[in-house]
């Protein structure tokens, strides 16, 4: 680690110069954020959880669609978990889903830290286990979807499931750092690019890939 904010070894697009100016002018941490990597450093989880300027992105997308109720897939230490609460409008509820405990109980303390334990509900357990549970629930106006890849063509067809039109759905890790472009057989590749064929393809989606860090998608759930 170079720096406080330096959250994960992923692949970026820009010069750190750029990234950095970014994150100084429009993804600046608090200290409750700025808290949450070493935490989970700390307490041996994976340096892989999102960047300022992606939780920054995903904030303002919960605020721009005036989003109550958003899901993630993939807690890990609740570091996007904390910017996209900080998005949602007053009484909303993100429910974020991870498989491991210890994840989970460092999300929890992030989470207290930053002041949205009240409008968060981390569901431990398997995704694909999780997620028929949540159909019986009211829809959700955000997706972010961050855990295992080779599942995201399963997490997308879920997303569709307990979504409505105007919702958004987001994944991160799209690139795979250049492997989707690339002649590699890697099954979290292939599971990647059939993601982003389907997000490209389906006629219930408009969507784009933004060349944010590892790449981050986003789709719009059409109307009728
Ligand atoms: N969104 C987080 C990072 C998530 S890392 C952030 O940016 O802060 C991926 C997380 O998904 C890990 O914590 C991992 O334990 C969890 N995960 C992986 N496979 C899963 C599965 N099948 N079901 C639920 N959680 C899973
Ligand atoms: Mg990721």
């Amino acid at each position: 680690m170079t720096k406080g904010t330096k959250m994960s070894n992923e692949v970026e697009n820009y010069p750190p110069s750029v990234r950095d100016y970014v994150r100084q002018h429009f993804a600046s941490e608090d200290e409750a954020l700025r808290g949450i990597g070493p935490a989970a450093t700390a307490a041996g989880l994976p340096s892989i959880s999102i960047g300022p300027e992606e939780g920054r992105y995903l904030q303002l997308t919960a605020e721009a669609i005036g989003a109550r109720r958003a899901l993630e897939i993939g807690t890990l230490g609740g570091y996007s978990g904390v910017w996209i609460a900080r998005g949602l409008a007053p009484g909303g509820l993100l429910v974020t889903i991870e498989m491991d405990p210890r994840h989970a109980d460092v999300a929890r303390r992030s989470f207290e830290r930053a002041g949205v334990a009240d409008r968060t509900d981390i569901r431990v357990g398997r995704a694909l286990e999780v997620l028929p549970s949540l159909e019986s629930e009211p829809r959700f106006d955000l997706v972010f979807i961050d855990a295992d890849k080779t599942e995201y063509p399963d997490y997308l067809d879920w997303a569709l499931r307990l979504t409505r039109p105007g919702s958004v759905i987001a994944a991160h890790n799209v690139f795979r750092r250049g492997q989707v472009v690339a002649p590699s057989d890697d099954p979290q590749v292939e599971a990647t690019r059939e993601f982003n064929r389907r997000i490209a393809a389906d006629p219930r989606l408009e969507s784009t890939l933004l060349p944010l860090r590892d790449g981050m998608s986003f789709s719009v759930v059409r109307a009728g």
